[in-house]
């Protein structure tokens, strides 16, 4: 299969290039040529499949053509370690819970998918090619951190360095990615994420570092980190057709979104044949996608904090792939995605309302998308949300919000109970450059 760039500018990629690349070099984002569909048996059997059963047939189509069967199917298992599974919160309302991996949010789906692709790839190389090892480089204002340092712990032949700003990251969230030990290295700059985004891009534009060491990015416009995203969709569908004698309905699914890769995920997945009525995208203050929607004019604003932070993006960086999903057209994007926004006081009183009347602790990323339901879903419709991350991730927000303690799941009590190790830099390129040299 053969990767475009939805800047049109740059020579096709072979998956390969596309994930090693990142980014397209003409600044675009990689999309692949052709989106298989699956065949209509597929989906009359889907519900005596298992997670992994699906998630391989769907990544066949994806990348059959380009990682041998063995192998994609051995990645696929060692990625799904665990279960996204679907629950009944109202009569009409389900969550796909995507919290139950190793950092208890749905990016580890994505991370663990490309650290395994990522080595498939550097152990196909002949050994005359082969560099000591790659070199990951991720900037993380918490949770990307978090997902990719687990995701490629113990990846042999990868190194990473997550770095991030001193300070202004929570203190469940440093520990996820400052404990680890083995081939991660937590970098804390003294600076902004922005200090730790610009070091990362530099030493990718720095010549003579990369005659030194070979160095990739982890970031999650990566084709490896959101094509696997698609797998738990069809799962969802799978569970609610076992869950409702094989009836689907008219289903509709909710994702909370920030750089709108989940939800890009969700419209691939569509477009290879799962029976989805419509997507809507509920955002926080964060509105630019819902305002492109409500009048056609795409207009990026600077960020705004809020207490649904993994979504505080002013600029989601998979736009650019859902306006080339819909060749452009913002009336086809709005026959198919509905938007929907809230503040944090709508997120907090969401919470709040859902644990007393439905005995369910949302987070408050899967608050959005659950109101975004309870407030549009139609006659005869059901509604599937995303819930995204665990809610004792935002212990403190939460706890606040319902007055009463939430429990801590053990591996994330464990997590900052480890031992923190970080490296301590500024932020001038310079130091940075050195680091890395004397590595
Ligand atoms: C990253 C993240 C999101 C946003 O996902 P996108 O793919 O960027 O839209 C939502 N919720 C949580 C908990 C996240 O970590």
């Amino acid at each position: 299969m053969r990767y475009y760039s939805t800047n049109y500018q740059a020579p096709q990629a072979s998956l390969k290039e596309a994930v090693v690349n990142g980014l397209a070099p003409d600044k675009g984002l990689y999309m692949p040529e052709h989106i298989n569909p699956l065949p209509q048996q597929f989906f009359d059997h889907i519900s005596e499949l298992t997670f992994q059963q699906i998630a391989c047939k769907v990544a066949d189509a994806f990348f059959g053509e380009d990682v041998a069967a063995e192998d994609l199917h051995r990645i696929v298992c060692s990625t799904l370690s665990f279960d996204t599974p679907l629950v009944r919160v109202t009569s009409n309302i389900y969550a796909l819970e995507l919290f139950h991996g190793p950092t208890l949010a749905f990016k580890d789906v994505g991370a663990r998918f490309m650290a395994r692709l990522l080595q498939y790839f550097i152990r196909q190389e002949r050994p005359a090619e082969r560099s000591s090892r790659v070199n990951v480089l991720v900037a993380t204002s918490g949770d990307t951190g978090s997902a990719v340092a687990n995701g490629f712990l113990c990846v042999d032949g990868i190194h990473v360095y997550v770095l991030y700003p001193k300070g202004k990251v929570s203190p469940i969230q440093e520990s996820q990615f400052t404990t680890l030990g083995q081939n991660i290295t937590a970098i804390e700059i003294d600076g902004t994420f922005d200090d730790c985004q610009s070091l990362v891009k530099n030493a990718f534009m720095d010549a003579d570092l990369k005659r030194h060491m070979s160095l990739t990015s982890a970031n999650s416009i990566n084709v490896a980190r959101f094509l696997p995203q698609s797998f738990y969709y069809f799962y969802a569908y799978a569970q609610y057709l076992k869950l409702h004698a094989g009836n689907p309905g008219r289903l509709v699914f909710c994702t909370p979104s920030g750089n709108f890769g989940n939800i890009c995920a969700g419209l691939f997945a569509w477009r290879m044949g799962l029976p989805v009525e419509r997507f809507i995208a509920a955002n926080n203050a964060n509105d630019v996608f819902y305002r492109y929607l409500q009048s056609g004019n795409y207009k990026p604003k600077p960020s705004r904090q809020t207490i649904a932070n993994a979504m505080d993006v002013g600029n989601p960086s998979n736009f650019a792939r859902i306006q080339d999903l819909f060749g452009g057209s913002w009336e086809a994007i709005c026959k198919s995605v509905s938007g929907a926004t809230y503040t944090d006081s709508q997120i907090a009183e969401t919470i709040r309302a859902c644990h007393e009347r439905h005995h369910y602790l949302l987070d408050p990323h899967g608050a959005c998308g659950y109101r975004a339901l309870e407030e549009n879903l139609k006659d005869g419709e059901t509604g599937i949300f995303l819930e995204t991350a665990h809610p004792a991730k935002f212990k403190d927000t939460v706890e606040s919000i319902v007055g009463a303690p939430v429990e801590m799941p053990a591996r994330l009590a464990a997590f900052m109970q480890g031992k923190r190790r970080s490296i301590a830099l500024g932020n001038d390129f310079a130091g940075f450059k050195n680091f890395l040299l004397s590595r």
